[in-house]
């Protein structure tokens, strides 16, 4: 695995940044087979851009890494009720005679598996040979690559030119943003983009410590998205929030520059030149440690009373968490996640085993802390058996 350590921001190009936190973590989809408490740690220094303000990491994971990615989005029944409504939304705006989407890292297909049901001719592109195959055998037709300059022409010949392309928790992965945004207004026309990722100013007002990692290379504010987008002649038109991935944005984006009037963008705009200035920014990095002493602290208590506590979400946030506190097997005994590529496997640079979620059912615990944390809600409805058998969910924000 190799990692780029030169910093040249990925928005506006500048060599100058000011650093947020200097860590070293294992790679956090690095689960493995074995317990390899010794896993090679890589550096992770997130740094916030001092001339355009973008938040990002220094470092440069080799692409090559999504060749063999095993991470899907959770099945848990929050993320499933938002995949319908963002169905459900699409079909009431896009009629049926316009029904051609193209989605990059279409992952195992999930959301095309639904819109081509409800009359879309779809395309996915994703570069994951293991997750593009589970997708084609779905039914779903996927391309096998990532989404360049180089290889939107090879794309638009598979499918035509889309009205809808869909990038949900894929552009914050990405380096070459330029390249990206070119590679869009090349493909797209008059049609209509959107992108989900997880939103900056949730991270920092929330004190997410967690979320950064080395897949994730861009923690963007709607004001860095408005720099990118430009670079493509792109506009975005309107913001919308949810709970995803710790918070997340879906926005909005053409290529018509006129403004309309239920637009939101000036109000996001207006808000971060207040909420995520660079002094907010270091304020939040100031208070990390403390984040995770009393994370630690909880646990700490939970094992002086003989509590046993496990914990929920082993995506890249939780295996963050846990290698950022220290934690090993005689702290949590075990995480729950509920993709299923993962049981059995060990968090990286740990000897804590993943499990199903019904394994607190066997292997009793006292608490569980939920890693999750977009989830936590629809977790603790579901398995409200927990509770009422007396166990407690803990909740980290
Ligand atoms: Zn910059």
């Amino acid at each position: 695995m190799k990692i780029d350590q030169q910093f040249k921001c990925r928005i506006c190009g500048s060599q100058n940044y000011s650093l947020i936190l200097k860590t070293e973590t294992p790679l956090a989809a690095d689960v493995s087979d074995e317990i390899t408490l010794n896993q090679k740690r890589f550096p992770l220094d997130v740094v916030v851009c001092d001339n355009c303000g973008h938040v990002q990491l220094k470092e440069t994971l080799d692409a090559s890494f999504y060749g063999e990615y095993l991470y899907t989005p959770s099945y848990a029944s929050g993320f499933i009720d938002y995949i319908e409504l963002f169905v459900n939304r699409l079909n009431d705006k896009i009629q049926l005679k316009d029904r051609k989407v193209i989605e990059v890292g279409s992952s195992n297909g999930y959301l095309l598996d639904k819109l081509q049901k409800s009359g879309w001719t779809v395309l996915g592109v994703e570069p994951s040979k293991t997750l593009s195959k589970i997708s084609r055998d779905k039914g779903v037709p996927t391309y096998d690559g990532f989404f360049s300059k180089d290889t939107v022409g090879e794309i638009k010949k598979l499918i035509g030119q889309p009205n809808v392309l869909i990038f949900r928790h894929v552009m914050e992965h990405l380096d070459n943003l330029e390249d990206i945004v070119k590679a869009i207004e090349e493909i797209i026309g008059d049609g209509l983009v959107l992108i989900e990722v997880p939103y900056l100013k949730r991270i920092i007002e929330e004190k997410q410590f967690y979320a950064f990692f080395h897949e994730h290379l861009s923690y963007y504010s709607v004001s860095a998205f408005k720099n990118l987008l430009q670079k493509g002649n792109l506009y975005i038109h309107k913001i919308y929030e949810n709970n995803l991935e710790g918070g997340s944005i879906l926005i909005s984006v053409n290529n018509d520059n006129r403004s309309y009037p239920d637009d939101n963008l000036n109000k996001y705009l207006e808000d971060e030149k207040k909420t995520l200035t660079k002094q907010n920014i270091i304020n939040f990095a100031n208070l990390i440690e403390n984040s995770i002493a009393s994370i630690k602290n909880i646990v700490k208590v939970a094992k002086e009373r003989k509590e046993k506590i496990a914990a929920w979400g082993a995506g890249q946030r939780g295996c963050t968490l846990i290698s950022m506190c220290g934690f090993n097997s005689s702290d949590i005994s075990y995480v729950i996640d509920v993709n299923k590529n993962y049981w059995n496997k060990y968090v990286p640079g740990t000897d804590i085993k993943i499990v199903p979620p019904e394994s607190y059912r066997s292997e009793l615990v006292n608490k569980i802390l939920i890693f999750a944390t977009g989830y936590a809600d629809s977790i603790i409805k579901e398995n409200s058996s927990f509770v009422e058998n007396g166990g407690e969910f803990i909740k980290i924000i």
